[in-house]
Parts: structure tokens; sequence; C-alpha cells
């Protein structure tokens, strides 16, 4: 849910229109922990935005790389705005229960949003109770950190291949956790981007870079078109 989300015609009160779900999905505060407790909602409908990420402030309308995690809904697949947004029936599937997000947000004031977003966020570590699921998610963020990345990217001028191979393995590493966490503990795919971030073969782009994955599996690492 984005403060940017002000509709085009100004109005005095809530409409129920729909807009802003249709523009953009919330993040969890800490305050909206009990929609997960309760079973309102679930991993499957969530995923993480990792330290360092790179995306857009919700509330100065940029980008910008986050300094601590985030847990948002998902976007609907076409990219239309919240996930629990119904569009036929232009209604949130979960209102009476909506998070403090979406209580807050007014498309004609952004100030008791910005209140609310100010507050604490709520982290994989508050929702995330299994020993063994902490332990994967703390290699993971030790393995694949953006800061990691951000180093090894930095360094390709100067070292090339070494670089490219680290930026690989990490890429790998991702990959692999996720495939294991899914085969081994269970787990519905849809829940790992809630675990372990959005995959970074997607987010891999925040660095100029995109990834291609060969018929072998191997990973091919290229900028703007050119093998790298
Ligand atoms: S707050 Fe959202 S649903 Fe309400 S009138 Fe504004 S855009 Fe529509
Ligand atoms: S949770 Fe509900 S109210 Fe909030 S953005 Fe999604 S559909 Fe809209």
């Amino acid at each position: 849910m984005k403060s940017n989300r002000q509709t085009e015609t100004k109005k005095a009160q809530c409409t129920r229109c729909g807009e802003c779900c249709a523009a953009a999905a919330p993040s969890l505060q800490k305050v909206d922990l009990p929609l997960f407790f309760d079973h309102v909602i679930d991993g499957t409908q969530l995923y993480t935005v990792r330290q360092g990420e790179l995306v857009w402030d919700n509330v100065n309308d940029e980008l910008d790389f986050t300094k601590n995690e985030l847990i948002k809904f998902r976007d609907h697949e076409s990219g239309n705005g919240c996930l629990l947004y119904d569009g036929h029936e232009k209604a949130c599937s979960i209102y009476t229960d909506r998070p403090s997000q979406c209580r807050a947000f007014t498309c004609w004031n952004d100030e008791k949003f910005k209140d609310v977003f100010s507050g604490p966020k709520a982290s994989r570590e508050d929702i995330i109770k299994d020993p063994s699921l902490l332990q994967l998610i703390s290699a993971h963020e030790t393995k694949c950190s953006y800061r990691a990345i951000s180093r090894h990217v930095k360094q390709i001028p100067e070292l090339g291949e070494v670089a490219v191979q680290a930026i690989l393995k990490i890429l790998q590493y991702d990959q692999d956790i996720r495939q294991l966490t899914h085969e081994k503990l269970n787990i519905d795919p849809q829940e790992l981007d809630f675990l372990f971030g959005r995959s970074l073969m997607e987010t891999i782009h925040m660095f100029g870079l995109t990834v291609k994955q060969a018929a072998d599996g191997s990973f091919l690492l290229t900028t703007e078109g050119e093998g790298c």
C-alpha cells in the first residue's frame, strides 16, 4: 500500500471504490501479527522484502534500499494491486480484519497512514517459530545478503570472472535452499518468498544484471544484453 495511491478525484470520505487496493499492497506492522496467528492470513499470501533490497519507498515515493526487512502482502499475478483485493466484487476479502496500514489509509490525507507506517514493522522472526526454518533463514541471510551481492557486483570491473563466479554461487545457493525447503520440509512453494524473500533470479535486476538458466541448471549472468 503506497501513500501515492491518491485518486484523480478528491474525496471527502471513503467510498470503498477499491482504487487504493488495486494500486498496491500493504506491509505488516507488529500490531498486525494476530492476523497471522489467528489464521486470517498465511505465508502463501506474503513475501519478504529483505534488508538491503531496492524497493519503492511507500512514504517518500522513491526507490530506496530497505534498512529493515518488510513483510508484504503479495500482488496479484497481473500486477494489479493487493492479492486480497477481489476486483470483480470490488472488495477486500479480509475487510473486517484488514491490516493497520489499510485502516489508516485515506486517499485525501496521508498523515494517519504515515503515522502507522512509521511504527514497528513485523519481521519473519515475529512470525516463524519453527527452529529448523529459522536456521535455514539465518543461513540464507548469511550466504545471500544483498550487502554481499552488492560488494561482488562492485568488484566486477576489477576482479572480472572471480566476482561473477561469487555472484553465481550466491544465486545457486538461493535456488538450492528453496528447492530443499520445498522437498525436504514439504513447504508450499508459494510460501518460499515469505521464508527467503523474492528469488534472486528476480531481484538481481536491481544491480543492472539479468540471469538466465541453461538446460543443465547452470546460470549465465549478463548486463544490458552482454555476457559478463
Ligand atoms: S481510501 Fe481507497 S477505497 Fe477509500 S475512497 Fe480512497 S481510494 Fe477509494
Ligand atoms: S488487505 Fe484488503 S484493504 Fe488492504 S490493500 Fe489488500 S485488499 Fe485492500
